[in-house]
């Protein structure tokens, strides 16, 4: 029997590489403590190559520890470290390994062993679930996997590194290479082997040259596939990148289909529905569909063909290795059984329907059949956003994935404030739900925890912080406070305020555009604009206004009531201190100063960690909630204790899920999120910079009017001929909708609804600026009337 070239041979799994001594746990223990500062207990896991770990960490988290083997070319391993650390920014929804830091910052260590081996160590995530050949698997995880796959060959389409060109037996285009152990093939079986192998050199070959090339994964066999535990039609990880290569991009989408094909009458059928799935997401090109069914065929005969080979080298293990031979020599009988052409048709036909059925999949599921279904249930007095309404189905950082997989720039939700899922977040909200969840009518330690850390935030004047579920309560709260404290039942806001969803706030939040009751203690002043020397000056004089006027109907003030970014009224934050005047206006007639923090507070200013420090106001009261708890409920109101000392005479407050220990240990998770990753600090840099590319656009677009805001709430106002001109109201609501089909979220906000609300998570970066702002650029040139503007 005739060997491959030496290469080639390196390059295989087992047969290249020397035995390199096993490492104990104890020591791969010892190892993860000193480099990378955790206390783990290891347990070895089953593999040819490296020598992996899992690791599991007090806190309970999971990681693999992977030793790389001393004769691994560490170009090699660097390459799919990069890899990993590459994707993991192209698509960060994307379920794959992380690549951890050790102590030094590096994300590779090259230690030395006592047996004089130098070897690469890595830290990765640990993505928990069923190996997919476990499983069996349904239409949907097909299609999930499909998915999944093309978006990994997308995400490492730009990746480049030195080493992705090392050769592989494993890699397709070298094919043909397996001719030379032919010999190890029973001799009954070789017919079948030299059939494709002929069809790969006939169909192949030629056209290899025309096919696009880059970095694929290689080796989406069923056992590197992680499928999610408590959804099966998930999938929830995609391991072993260690056959990474540049490649044709379409054998990647090959391997994975051969494994799907099956012992039965229509063997392609379940391949088709991965093909279909991955060409939905990452159109495959006519050269491409031209060569499919020779490379399935291809590394199905690459499989039987190698182990053969190696049961032939390790007699000792050949049961092991030909374990799944005669299941795979099954199916190649049954591919053999297709006219060449026919698979072909029935590959290409599949691949086209199913971006028809995918897309209309998604329709189906989100419109407007969803539509339908929602009002059933719902009844009609929710409104969705856009045109086109979203049905997302998964969030990471600032990203948001809809039903087909498709990423969506999410630059408006404040919420998801430290990003999408935050690990830290859900991680906090689950070990605490899984220990203790009880209300604030016991002693807890964690919501004490919480209030301490959430205090120290606020000036030394601000002493109490009460705990709700929502901004509302928060808010209501502080208008019984007010009410108590003062004796007065008159409150100020805005003229297109809103504060939230009781009875009371109702009346304070003019943007739900319900009218007013006759009788009401509420006075609505306008939003301090324009921003100017005066602005302070001006709103105060309309806030003295409402106080004489309540003054005029025997009203007692009780408090002014202002979001302190002028959020639905259009985002005012300009100039600097501008609420100082209204306040003590307020003040001396007897009323609090409510600071609603629930849009500027946790950092979104990038200045502070509360919006009214940019007015160098102490509040009297302060709400927050939105952002607190990362998208878990939790929401609360701080407070002089003076105040709470009268109003806790007079009065009791319970909340039966405010304050509970789950919502504490998610609001220590945000906070501990926004100090650790620099957020405040980001909000500033990145919103500067976007406000700075935002004026840039303006100069280049009429229609937009002013650019305003701080940190990373920002408003765009577009206005029909410059500032003094007429609110754009119905181009604001097309940009919202176009720029929502471009793959980018926002919304519009103001009196008029022609002020773009831009108001992202705060992970967000230039990067994502860049995007946001090149899409808007598009949207506005898209607009009948700007394209002619811009042209002139
Ligand atoms: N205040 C402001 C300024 C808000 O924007 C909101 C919510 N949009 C609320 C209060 C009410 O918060 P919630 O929806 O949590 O009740």
């Amino acid at each position: 029997m005739s060997n491959p070239s030496p290469a080639i041979v390196a390059a295989h799994p087992i047969e290249g590489l020397r035995a390199a001594s096993a490492i104990a746990e104890a020591l791969a223990q010892k190892l993860v403590a000193e480099r990378y500062g955790l206390s783990v207990t290891a347990h070895r896991l089953n593999s040819e190559r490296d020598q992996n770990f899992r690791l599991r960490a007090r806190d309970g988290r999971d990681y693999v520890l992977k030793i790389a083997n001393p004769a691994e070319d560490p170009a090699v391993t660097n390459l799919q470290t990069e890899a990993l650390l590459h994707l993991a920014e192209a698509d960060p929804a994307l379920p794959i390994p992380r690549v951890f830091t050790a102590a030094n910052g590096a994300h590779e260590l090259a230690i030395r062993f006592d047996d004089g081996s130098t070897r690469v160590v890595r830290l990765l995530s640990f993505l928990a679930g069923a190996p997919m050949h476990t499983i069996e698997a349904s239409t949907l995880l097909r299609r999930d996997l499909g998915q999944c796959a093309a978006r990994l060959a997308r995400g490492l389409r730009d990746f480049r590194h030195p080493g992705a060109k090392h050769r592989l037996l494993w890699d397709l285009q070298h094919a043909a290479e397996l001719r030379r152990l032919i010999d190890a093939v029973p001799v009954n079986r070789r017919r079948l082997v030299e059939h494709f192998l002929d069809g790969f050199e006939a169909n192949v070959l030629p056209a290899l040259k025309g096919l696009s090339k880059q970095p694929v994964h290689n080796d989406l066999n069923p056992h590197n596939i992680v499928v999610d535990p408590g959804n099966s039609e998930r999938i929830a990880g995609i391991i072993d990148f260690g056959d990474l290569t540049c490649t044709a991009r379409v054998n990647d989408l090959a391997i994975a289909a051969a494994y799907q094909v099956a012992d039965s009458d229509d063997p392609l059928a379940p391949a088709c529905e991965l093909i279909a799935a991955y060409h939905a997401v990452s159109p495959l090109e006519p050269a491409e569909f031209a060569v499919l069914f020779d490379l399935i065929a291809t590394r199905m005969v690459m499989t039987v063909v190698v182990s053969s080979w190696r049961a032939i080298r390790h007699p000792e293990n050949r049961d092991y290795i030909l374990r799944n031979n005669d299941a795979a020599w099954a199916r190649l009988n049954r591919i053999a059984r297709l006219s060449r052409g026919q698979a072909m048709q029935q590959i290409e036909r599949a691949g086209n329907s199913g971006t028809r059925q995918m897309s209309a999949d998604d329709r189906a599921i989100s419109t407007p059949d969803m539509i339908a279904r929602r009002n059933r249930l719902l009844g009609p007095a929710y409104r969705l956003f856009y045109d086109e309404p979203v049905h997302f189905v998964r969030g990471e950082g600032v990203w948001l994935y809809d039903a087909a997989g498709h990423p969506y720039l999410d630059a408006y939700n404040n919420v998801a404030c430290v990003g999408h899922c935050h690990p830290h977040v859900v991680q906090a909200i689950a070990r605490q739900a899984a220990v203790l969840n009880t209300h604030t009518r016991y002693l807890d330690e964690t919501v004490l925890d919480y209030a301490e850390k959430l205090l120290a935030t606020f000036p030394a004047e601000i002493g109490h912080v009460m705990f709700t579920c929502t901004g509302s309560e928060a808010n209501d709260l502080a208008l019984r406070v007010a009410r108590t404290c003062t004796g007065g039942t008159g409150f100020i806001a805005t003229k297109t305020a809103y504060h939230g969803v009781t009875s009371a706030l109702v009346e304070l939040s003019p943007s739900l555009g319900l009218p007013a009751a006759k009788d009401s203690h509420v006075r609505l002043v306008p939003a301090p604009r324009p921003a100017g020397e005066d602005t302070g000056e001006i709103f105060a004089r309309h806030v003295r206004d409402a106080l004489d006027d309540m003054t005029h109907n025997e009203i007692r003030p009780a408090g002014l009531l202002v979001d302190t970014i002028f959020s639905s009224d259009g985002v005012f934050a300009d100039p600097v201190g501008f609420l100082r005047p209204a306040v003590e206006a307020v003040r001396a007639a007897g009323g609090l100063f409510i600071a609603d923090e629930v849009q500027p507070g946790f950092g979104r200013t990038g200045e502070a960690m509360w919006g009214f420090a940019r007015h160098g106001l102490i509040p009297d009261l302060v709400t927050m909630g939105k952002p607190m708890g990362n998208g878990h409920p939790v929401a609360g109101m701080a407070a002089r204790p003076d105040l709470l000392a009268e109003f806790g005479a007079r009065s009791r407050y319970f909340n039966t899920f405010g304050g509970n220990a789950v919502s504490a240990a998610a609001g220590i998770a945000v906070l501990e999120v926004i100090a650790s990753e620099g957020l405040i600090e980001n909000a500033r840099r990145t919103g500067a910079y976007l406000l700075e590319s935002l004026g840039q656009l303006q100069a280049r677009h009429e229609l937009i009017a002013e650019v305003r805001g701080v940190g990373l709430f920002v408003g765009v106002e577009l206005k029909r001929g410059g500032i003094a001109g007429t609110p754009a109201t119905s181009e604001s609501a097309a940009i919202v909708n176009m720029l929502r089909l471009r793959g980018v979220l926002i919304s519009a906000a103001g009196p008029h609804g022609n002020v773009l609300k831009i108001r992202p998570p705060l992970v967000f970066t230039t990067d994502h600026a860049d995007l946001l702002v090149e899409k808007l650029d598009q949207a506005l040139l898209a607009l009948p009337q700007a394209g002619l503007a811009a042209a002139r």
